[in-house]
């Protein structure tokens, strides 16, 4: 892991920053969002520059770096510091650079990334969410317990892809892949909200923590497929007979609200787990997401916490009906630029880049 001392060093060189990110995922809102608060951008492309952003002239990046694969990046880390290169991580950037190539990335990077080793490996992430205080789905210890609906899903994140569902023992054999580690959770019935928080260490009004304060962005569900749509052809059983499995592979995501009486409950869990993350390693940085399930007792079970920047952001490049009530037009990609302008600012960058 790169250490705060030298991405501090690296800062104290630091004046017109340039964000850069990979040209995927969330790209063109972080691009939108850098250029509205006033930065050049940096698009890492793999392979050749993609088309695309011609269509979106207002998320194009001033410049692009092309590269043959994630793991060039990390060659390119001296010519990225000399531009004066901020990288925001995402979770196809991280994801397919491999969270321990992205840990040590000579390059100062928004957010502490001490949170990765707590994010990708699901035990720790269980240690980190049920020690705040935060329901999850209950865990299912071994394959041969299963004796209800449970949802087994592997280490780290691939949109939903590979993860199943398994009414027992015998389902769990014929679904699971060899050689993956995975992990077993009660399958909750209910509906789905993919919450959008951001925590700053910086600021020092609104929803105030021991140290900063926590903002809800927005709130979102996942379209997957196939599992949203095979209703329509019938019952499950029916379905599998027919070698028709569920899947959960993500293909969009759809605005939601809250039933506002169940915000103070999703308040409550994201300071919970802001709090005991600066406990465990210092506190998580910036955007992250809590995936939760509500049940029809109004109670939230925590599936799975993001400590980047999620893609059901997207949605709210123009603000949601939540960023408009703190600042109209706020999306999470130019709140995370705002957050850098700020940290410049008070001359605090190493409070937030690590
Ligand atoms: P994940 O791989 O944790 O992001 O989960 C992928 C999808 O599986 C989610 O978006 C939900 O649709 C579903 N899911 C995950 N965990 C559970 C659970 N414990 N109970 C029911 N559905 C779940």
């Amino acid at each position: 892991m790169v250490t705060r001392k030298a991405i501090a060093s690296i800062l104290s060189d630091y004046g017109d920053i340039v964000i850069a990110t990979v040209c995927s995922h969330s790209s063109l809102q972080i691009f939108h969002g850098a250029r509205q608060e006033g930065f050049r951008t940096l698009g890492i492309a793999i392979g050749k520059q993609p088309r695309f952003y011609d269509a979106f002239p207002l998320a194009k990046p001033d410049e692009f770096l092309i590269v043959d694969s994630y793991a060039d990046i990390l060659d390119q880390a001296e010519d990225l510091v000399a531009k004066q290169v901020v990288t925001v991580p995402h979770g196809s950037f991280v994801e397919y650079m491999g969270s321990e190539v992205f840990a040590k990335l000579p390059i100062p990077t928004f957010g502490n990334r001490e949170v990765l080793k707590w994010e990708s490996d699901r035990e720790k992430q269980r240690e980190w969410l049920t020690s705040a205080g935060v329901p999850m789905p209950m865990k299912i210890e071994r394959p041969q317990d299963i004796d209800r609906p449970v949802f087994v899903k592997y280490y780290g994140a691939k949109g939903g892809r590979g993860s199943f569902i398994a009414k027992n023992h015998e389902d769990f054999k014929e679904s699971i892949q060899p050689g993956m580690k995975y992990a077993i959770q009660e399958y909750v019935v209910g509906t789905r909200y993919y919450m959008h928080y951001f925590y700053s260490p910086l600021a020092s009004s609104g929803y105030a923590l021991s140290r900063g304060s926590l903002e809800m962005l927005g709130v979102d569900r996942r379209d997957e497929a196939n599992i949203d749509e095979m209703y329509k052809l019938g019952a499950q059983e029916a379905l599998r007979k027919m070698g028709l499995l569920p899947t959960f592979v993500v293909t969009g995501n759809m605005p939601v609200v809250l039933r506002e009486s169940l915000l103070p409950k999703a308040f409550e869990m994201g300071e919970q787990v802001v709090e005991r993350s600066m406990e465990l390693f210092g506190g998580m940085i910036g955007p992250f997401c809590l995936e939760t399930i509500v049940t029809d007792k109004l109670e939230f079970k925590v599936f799975e916490i993001s400590t980047r920047i999620v893609a059901g952001t997207n949605l709210f490049i123009a603000g949601s009906p939540y960023s408009d009530l703190t600042e109209p037009g706020m999306s999470t990609g130019r709140r995370i630029a705002r957050e850098i302008r700020i940290g410049q600012k008070q001359g605090r960058l190493a409070d937030i880049l690590s």
